[in-house]
């Protein structure tokens, strides 16, 4: 089968303020680099609000639809900003989520990469945080459970950055399984192993600083493979940041590209094993251009891999 691209050019409209490292050039970079691959393509939907309050309150969607500027820049937190274009982009990006579970699930497609901003894996339950407005992963986690009656869905977070907004919005969903690796000290400072969900429902694996793709490895293959096995899910949702990357400005992990392909192509393989290879990915973070392009054109080359 196919593995299924989902974007949108509305994505490319929300827009950050000079030097800001979350930028349009960013998703540029990725289509760039994915250009000339035999993907599906498909155009991202808005969100239906219905799947958003999965997770979010409809005081939180108002809150953001309302500090939208009209020109320039809204400032949410001291990382966090939205331009006119944002809320549509979310909203976008929220949606091709959702659209990427509906086509695996429904075997349209054999997995699935949503090349999307803004990201989400830090957006909690009311609080807009680190680049991120709503929950795309936990969303799609979401809507897998409710709208498809799965019985457990597992998200795995290799962002460099803990994946504190997944955890918070699937801390009580004792159907989902959240796992974020992370590097530890970093901010934002949660993702410490004793935050275990209200069901024993999230794994927490720290990664030292400077420590790279041998130790991920290691970590992965002791801690992270083993859960999933045991949690035996039914779909596989990768919250797939590329800033553990040794060349990100944004932190000190030393991952070589071939180490997001050798963990994108575990991770399809424990897939094939579980579920079918139903795997839905979506993009978080990865801030230098070049390793971010790079490690996202190697990702989805081995979910077509796994797909073919
Ligand atoms: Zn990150």
């Amino acid at each position: 089968m196919a593995t299924a691209l989902i974007t949108h050019a509305e994505c490319l409209e929300h827009v950050t303020p000079n030097g800001h490292p979350e930028r349009v050039a960013r998703l540029e970079h990725v289509l760039h680099a994915l250009e000339g691959l035999d993907l599906r393509r498909e155009t991202a939907p808005l969100v239906d609000p219905a799947h958003l309050a999965y997770v979010h309150p409809q005081a939180h969607v108002d809150a953001i639809v309302a500090a939208q500027p009209a020109e320039g820049f809204h400032q949410l937190d001291a990382d966090t900003w939205i331009s006119p274009g944002s809320v549509n982009a979310a909203f976008r990006a929220a949606g091709a989520v959702v659209k990427a579970v509906d086509l695996v699930l429904d075997d349209e497609v054999g997995n699935a990469f949503c090349a999307i901003r803004p990201p989400g894996h830090h957006a909690e339950t009311s609080t807009p945080m680190g680049f991120c407005l709503f929950g795309n992963a936990a969303i799609g986690a979401k809507h897998a459970l409710e709208a498809h009656g799965l019985s457990r869905v597992a998200v795995v977070d290799f962002d460099v950055h803990h994946g504190n907004g997944t955890q918070d919005l699937l801390w009580n969903e004792a159907r989902a399984l959240t796992i974020t690796s992370q590097q530890m000290p970093l901010w934002p400072g949660t993702g410490d192993p004793s935050e275990r969900g209200a069901h024993d429902n999230v794994l927490n694996v720290p990664l030292a600083p400077r420590s790279g793709g041998a130790e991920m490895r290691a970590a992965y293959e002791a801690q992270v493979f083993p859960r999933l096995r045991a949690f035996k899910p039914e779909l596989i949702i990768l919250s797939a940041g590329f800033d553990a990357h040794q060349d990100d400005p944004l932190a000190e992990l030393q991952w070589s590209t071939e180490d997001f392909r050798w963990l994108t192509r575990q991770l399809c393989a424990l897939a094939a094993d579980l579920c079918e290879g139903r795997i839905v990915s979506t993009l978080e973070g990865g801030y230098d251009l070049s390793a971010l392009a790079e490690s996202a054109r190697a990702h989805v080359e081995e979910l077509m891999e796994a797909a073919s």
